[in-house]
């Protein structure tokens, strides 16, 4: 410790007053502080999904594009994790104990007859269930 201590040279007043620095960047010091330097120093990187313009709309509603991403990232609150937690909540449309979110969207009877409607409405008589 004491080398430590030796290594930092001692403050003189010939060098002027002590500053307070920010890192901003790399080897970027300010005497200004920046939240959004110090988060983006902060956070960790990850690569950009496919999916993100499709959910973070700049235009969308804060708590459907919430639930959407809930949904992208299979966290939704379905029967199969509730299960784990010792409650039995089946699929409301259909009764099937297994709900899951590809039971809810994909292979629920009714969810299925739902969109296949809305896809035939939308695009016409091209409807492909698959
Ligand atoms: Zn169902």
């Amino acid at each position: 410790m004491i080398a430590c201590i030796n290594f930092v040279p001692a403050p003189a007043e010939d060098k002027g007053a002590d500053l307070h620095l920010w890192r901003h960047r790399d080897e970027e010091d300010k005497p200004t502080f920046s939240s959004k330097a110090t988060w983006e120093q902060r956070r960790v990187h990850n690569p950009k999904l496919s999916w993100c313009k499709a959910v973070w709309l700049q235009q969308s509603i804060s708590r459907f594009a919430f639930i959407t991403w809930l949904a992208f990232q299979d966290r939704l609150s379905m029967g199969a994790r509730s299960r784990a937690w010792g409650c039995v909540q089946p699929c409301l449309f259909c009764g099937e104990l297994d709900e899951t979110r590809g039971h809810l969207f994909f292979a629920c009877p009714y969810s299925f007859t739902v969109w296949i409607d809305l896809v035939g409405f939308l695009l016409g008589s091209r409807v492909n269930p698959d």
